[in-house]
C-alpha cells in the first residue's frame, strides 16, 4: 500500500498520468470510485483525431464528423463543411477503458470501487484513505495527483481554489435521430441554452447525443424544452432515448494547480475550453506535463511546492494560453442578447466568413481563426471586446 505516486480518478487524464509514470518503473496506484472504468459516462465523446497522438483507443471511434450545422435564436441556419475529418466521436466508456488498460499493462496497480474519502500529509509523504464497501484502506505515496474530475476532492483537501464557473449539463443518447451524421448540430440562444449552447453529436448513422449546457439553472428542464424547439424537434421527432447523462463543466482555471507533493489535472484543474466545454484534449495535454513533472520530482527526490510549480508553469504557458482566450470568448458570448446573436449570425453567415471557418477552424484552438475573421469583418469588433483583450498578446507575438 506504499507507492511513489497515488493518482485519484481513472478518467482519461488519470489513466495517462498513471501509465506514463509507471512506464518508467515507479510504483503507481490508480484509485477509482466506480467499479467499472468509464461508467457512468458523462460526456459527448467529440474529440479531434490528434487526441490519439497522446493516448491509445482509436478503435473506440464510432463516427467521423466533417462539419457543423449551427442554428441561431431565430432558427436561422449556418452550415460549415470542412470536407475533411474535423472531429471523431468515441464510445467514451470504451475510450477510458483503453487508456486505463494501457496503464495497467505498464504496471499501474488499480483500486476500483474505491472512493478516496480523505487525504493529508503524513510520515513525510501523502496519505489517502479509500473506502471500499464500507471497509477503509490507507494508501501512502511520495506524491498525489488529483485527476478526480469537476468535483475534485484532492483540490479541496489541499485548499486549491475551484473554477470560476461550473456549468450544469445534461445529455441524452438517442436512436432514430434524423440529419446528416457527418455534421454536429449546434443550437444557440437564450430560449434554448442561456449562456452556452445545445448540441446533437451524431454517434452513428441514426443515433446521436442530444445535450446542452447552460450558464446556470436546471439543465434537464432546459433540455426538455430544447427538444420541443423547432430545429431540434425536427431532428428528434422519431428518436427514442437510450441513456441520460448529467455532469458539470468547469470553466476558468485556478491560479495554482499544485501544492507540496500534490498536483491537480484535467477537469479537477478546470483545463477545459470555455468555447465548447471540451476537456479531453486539453486535459490530456496537461496530463503529459503533469507526468513529466512527477517523473522529474521522483528522479530528484524533490516533492516541494517549488518543484510541483514547474507543472503549473509548463501547462499554463502552453495549453493555458488557449484556455485563457477561450474563457474570454465564453464570457463575451454569455453576455450577448438574442438580438446581438442574430446580428452575429448574419455576419458569420456570409460566404467568405464561412470559407475562412471551413479552411482555418480548429476545435482544439478555436481562438486561432478569430484574427482572420476579424480582419475580414471589422463589425465583429463590437461583440468581441473582452475576447479581443485576451487575444492582444498574440498581436505582439
Ligand atoms: C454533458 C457533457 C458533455 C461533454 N462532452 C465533451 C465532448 O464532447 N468532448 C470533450 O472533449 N469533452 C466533453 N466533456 C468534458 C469531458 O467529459 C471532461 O473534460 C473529461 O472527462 C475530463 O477528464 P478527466 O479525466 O479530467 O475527468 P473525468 O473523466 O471526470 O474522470 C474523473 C474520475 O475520477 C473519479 N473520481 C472522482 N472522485 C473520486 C474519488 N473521491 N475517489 C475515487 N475516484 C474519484 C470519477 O469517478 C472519474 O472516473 C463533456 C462534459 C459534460 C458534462
Amino acid at each position: 500500500m506504499d507507492f511513489d505516486l497515488v493518482v485519484i480518478g481513472a478518467g482519461p487524464v488519470g489513466g495517462l498520468v498513471a501509465g506514463a509514470v509507471a512506464e518508467k518503473g515507479y510504483r503507481v496506484a490508480l484509485v477509482e470510485e466506480h467499479r467499472e472504468v468509464g461508467e457512468p459516462v458523462q460526456c459527448g465523446g467529440l474529440i479531434t483525431p490528434r487526441v490519439f497522438d497522446l493516448v491509445p483507443g482509436r478503435e473506440t471511434i464510432v463516427n467521423e464528423v466533417h462539419g457543423a450545422e449551427i442554428f441561431g435564436p431565430a432558427q436561422q441556419r449556418m452550415r460549415i463543411d470542412a470536407h475533411r475529418t474535423e472531429a471523431v466521436v468515441v464510445d467514451r466508456a470504451k475510450f477510458d477503458q483503453a487508456i486505463v488498460r494501457h496503464a495497467l499493462k505498464r504496471g499501474v496497480k488499480s483500486f476500483l470501487g474505491a472512493k478516496a474519502v480523505a487525504g493529508r500529509y503524513a510520515d513525510g509523504g501523502v496519505e489517502v484513505v479509500v473506502d471500499r464497501d464500507g471497509k477503509q484502506d490507507r494508501l501512502t505515496g511520495k506524491m498525489l495527483v488529483g485527476a478526480d474530475g469537476v468535483q475534485s476532492v484532492v483540490a479541496k483537501w489541499f485548499k486549491i481554489l475551484r473554477p470560476k464557473y461550473i456549468l450544469p449539463g445534461f445529455e441524452v443518447e438517442m436512436t432514430g435521430v434524423a440529419g446528416d451524421p457527418g455534421f454536429v448540430k449546434l443550437f444557440v440562444g437564450h430560449e434554448v441554452a442561456p449562456g452556452f449552447f445545445g448540441w446533437i453529436i451524431p454517434s452513428g448513422e441514426d443515433s446521436g447525443r442530444v445535450g446542452l449546457c447552460v450558464r446556470e439553472g436546471n439543465a434537464f428542464a432546459y433540455l426538455e424544452k430544447m427538444m420541443r424547439w423547432g430545429p431540434v424537434a425536427e431532428f428528434v421527432k422519431r428518436a427514442q432515448p437510450l441513456l441520460y447523462i448529467a455532469g458539470g463543466i468547469p470553466i476558468g482555471f485556478p491560479r495554482r494547480t499544485y501544492a507540496d507533493r500534490v498536483m491537480i489535472v484535467g477537469d479537477a484543474a478546470c483545463q477545459v475550453k470555455g468555447t465548447s466545454g471540451g476537456g479531453i484534449y486539453s486535459g490530456l495535454r496537461c496530463a503529459a506535463h503533469c507526468a513529466n513533472t512527477a517523473l522529474e520530482a521522483l528522479a530528484k527526490d524533490d516533492f516541494s511546492s517549488r518543484q510541483m510549480r514547474r507543472y503549473h508553469k509548463a501547462w499554463s504557458g502552453t495549453v493555458g494560453k488557449e484556455l485563457r482566450k477561450d474563457l474570454a470568448i465564453f464570457e463575451s458570448f454569455a453576455s450577448l442578447t438574442d438580438r446581438q446573436m442574430d446580428d452575429l449570425f448574419e455576419i458569420f453567415n456570409q460566404p467568405e466568413m464561412v470559407r475562412i471557418i471551413e479552411e482555418h477552424g480548429d476545435i482544439d484552438f478555436p481562438s486561432k481563426v478569430g484574427w482572420r475573421l476579424l480582419r475580414e469583418e471589422p463589425r465583429l469588433l463590437k461583440y468581441t471586446g473582452k475576447a479581443l483583450r485576451a487575444m492582444v498578446p498574440r498581436i505582439g507575438g
